[in-house]
């Protein structure tokens, strides 16, 4: 199959469409990192996105909707703290689990009885979500365990002849995943870190409690119990503290006759002039939205990336550094 890059616009829009409602799949731009698509009520569509990206069958997909869906339809809302949220940061990065109505079939929702929806902001998400009028279910449009892409040519070097179409919305502002809020609760709780943060959540519903995993329990995000997000070179994670360990480390890999690369925030590199760098910027924002890019530059260009960590986990840096020790720790 040949898989066409096509710009977001009203002709693609509608292409788009044509090959969701027959049945198929397609790549989305959002706002996070580009989703591969399907019908969420079409089994047999839902089935293709878990074989086309080698996902475990017991790891369910979001429901994504556009901005004027009515929630009701889906699933049910318990409490009233969610339309605060709702009305808080939506269109946006949230994803909030509810109580599912079986609206969408149980391929997506891996027979759970909840379903996780979001409403992206990106503009030409929104414009195939409104055409659409139907929710598509979509994870990250990426094979299985690696980093997940944030541009159309990501999403093409992955799975380039097994999808017809990616719709390209340009690079991903957002850059990680959307934070995953567990609203079935008196009180929300987060399942996956990202970038509406549990500060802003706190701001808006005065609690909000992390969902912790430990060994054997049953997880309430199936997700966040695999391997994720990796690129296909080696990797290591340090803290910032440990420079003299990072230095050893690139020295080793250049006296085998490697190409290490350091990845680290603007203000660390200092101290490592003249080495090789994959620079991710200075806001904890600017470091969300470059981190999957650099991670996937560095797969190419280098044998061994070597992360350093963020200075704590506050704000965005706890999705950053989820997502920094799944991929290099
Ligand atoms: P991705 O594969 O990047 O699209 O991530 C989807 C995330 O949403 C995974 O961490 C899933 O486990 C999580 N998720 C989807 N549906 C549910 C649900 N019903 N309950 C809990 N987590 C969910
Ligand atoms: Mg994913």
């Amino acid at each position: 199959m040949e898989t066409l890059i096509k710009k977001v616009d009203e002709k693609s829009v509608k292409e788009a469409k044509d090959i969701l409602t027959g049945g198929g799949v397609v790549a989305i731009p959002t706002e996070t990192v580009y989703g591969l698509a399907a019908v969420g009520t079409n089994s047999q569509a839902v089935k293709k996105i878990f074989e086309i990206k080698g996902r475990p069958s017991d790891n369910p997909l979001i429901a994504h909707v556009h901005k004027d869906y009515d929630l009701n339809k889906l699933v049910t809302v318990k409490h009233d703290y969610v339309y605060d949220l709702i009305k808080a940061y939506t269109p946006g990065p949230l994803t909030m689990v509810f109580e599912s109505k079986g609206v969408i079939c149980k391929e997506a929702t891996c027979g759970g009885d909840t379903l996780a929806v979001r409403i992206p902001s990106h503009v030409g998400c929104q414009q195939l979500l409104k055409a659409i009028d139907m929710p598509l279910v979509a994870p990250s449009a990426n094979l299985s365990k690696h980093t997940s892409p944030v541009t159309a040519k990501h999403v093409y070097d992955d799975l380039s002849g097994q999808i017809p179409l990616i719709l390209d919305g340009g690079k991903c502002s957002g850059g990680i995943e959307s934070t995953v809020l567990d609203v079935t609760g008196k009180t929300p709780r987060i399942l996956r870190a990202g970038l509406i943060t549990k500060e802003m959540i706190e701001a808006v519903v005065g609690c909000c409690g992390i969902a912790e995993h430990k060994e054997g329990d049953k997880v309430k995000s199936p997700g966040v119990k695999y391997k994720h997000y990796r690129p296909h070179c080696k990797t290591a994670l340090y803290t910032r503290e440990q420079i003299k360990e990072i230095l050893d480390k690139y020295n080793e890999e250049i006296a085998v006759g490697g190409k290490p690369y350091i990845m680290c925030a603007n203000d660390v590199a200092e101290n490592f002039l003249e080495k090789n760098l994959l620079l991710l910027g200075s806001t904890p924002e600017q470091i969300a939205s470059n981190l999957y890019d650099k991670l996937l530059e560095g797969e190419k260009k280098s044998t061994l990336i070597i992360a350093v960590a963020m200075p704590d986990e506050s704000g965005v840096y706890m999705g950053i550094m989820n997502r920094l020790r799944k991929s290099c720790g």
